[in-house]
């Protein structure tokens, strides 16, 4: 399926849900169809008790789907859209999505763009060391000989591949970072870091994974570019990441040319260290 201008982003993602939600109503149709001739011999006004809290049932699924739609494009926490998203919409999106020939990167990075929405829905605090950046081993120069896996520190800061760049960045806002050579070292980085947030980067299928184990940590995700193929000197664009950051931070930070605006998620220059106080 060639997806249209209209399905890009998380688009494509709310489209796929929709989908299982329409499937939903007319798979509680056809059971009610199927039972109701039993339930008359049982009781002659059983059949419409029935089909009245099938209906009841249905029209809060698809007002709850309505919710998370609106939460998503309006930015406002108006449920707890997240959980709802991971646990059964990603599920049911992935498989409608499989049957309809949609590649699964797409239908990922689709989910992860409509994760990304609903994380910035809640404005949330997060002091600077208890917000982690998770890095795939993959963002190294594949020849540089030092092992930034054990320790970032090691890193010599060459400038042959942007962990230098990330580096300066945590330092200079004051966060962690750990860089996972798959996803049981990100799990232990988690459970020994235990932060409040994440600014994960990684490709489609790390990152959607990563979202859905890491749940209900907030995940923000940033897709790598692989302009060498999967796993191997892949790239990141800096300025998403340092806007997811600032966006847990609620930082203000300078936009070149120009003056800052408060809680502006995207930027270009990174600022200071940030020596407010803040709960999440
Ligand atoms: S910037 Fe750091 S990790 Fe990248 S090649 Fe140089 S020393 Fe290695």
């Amino acid at each position: 399926m060639r997806q249209t201008r209209i399905l890009r982003g998380k688009n494509l993602f709310i489209f796929l849900s929709f989908l299982g939600v329409v499937l939903l109503g007319l798979a509680l149709l056809g059971f009610w169809y199927l039972i109701q001739p039993r339930l008359g011999e049982i009781y002659s006004e059983l059949p419409f008790i029935v089909g009245i809290a099938f209906l009841g049932l249905y029209l809060a699924v698809v007002s709850l789907f309505i919710v998370i739609v609106l939460s998503s494009f309006i930015r406002r926490d108006l449920i707890s859209a997240k959980k709802i998203t991971v646990r059964i919409l990603f599920p049911l999106a992935s498989a409608i999505g499989r049957v309809l020939g949609i590649q699964s990167d797409e239908i990922r990075g689709s989910f992860i763009e409509m994760n990304n929405s609903l994380v910035r829905t809640a404005s949330r605090l997060v002091e600077g060391d208890r917000l982690l950046l998770l890095l795939p081993h993959c963002l190294q120069n594949f020849d540089c000989p030092h092992r930034v896996t054990a320790e970032v520190r090691n890193c010599e800061r060459c400038g042959k591949c942007e962990i230098a760049d990330l580096l300066t960045m945590c330092d200079s806002y004051g966060i962690k970072m750990s860089i996972a050579t798959g996803g049981t070292l990100a799990r232990r980085v988690i459970v020994e870091t235990r932060p409040r947030a994440i600014v994960a980067v990684a490709c489609e299928r790390d990152l959607t994974g990563g979202i859905q184990e890491s749940y209900p940590i907030p995940v923000i995700g940033v897709l790598n570019d692989r302009p060498h193929g999967p796993c191997r000197d892949t790239r990141v664009d800096l300025s998403k990441v340092e806007g997811a950051i600032s966006f847990f931070l609620q930082r203000v930070t300078p936009r070149a040319g120009g003056p800052a605006e408060e809680g502006e998620p995207d930027v270009a220059v990174c600022g200071g260290k940030s020596d407010k106080t803040l709960r999440p």
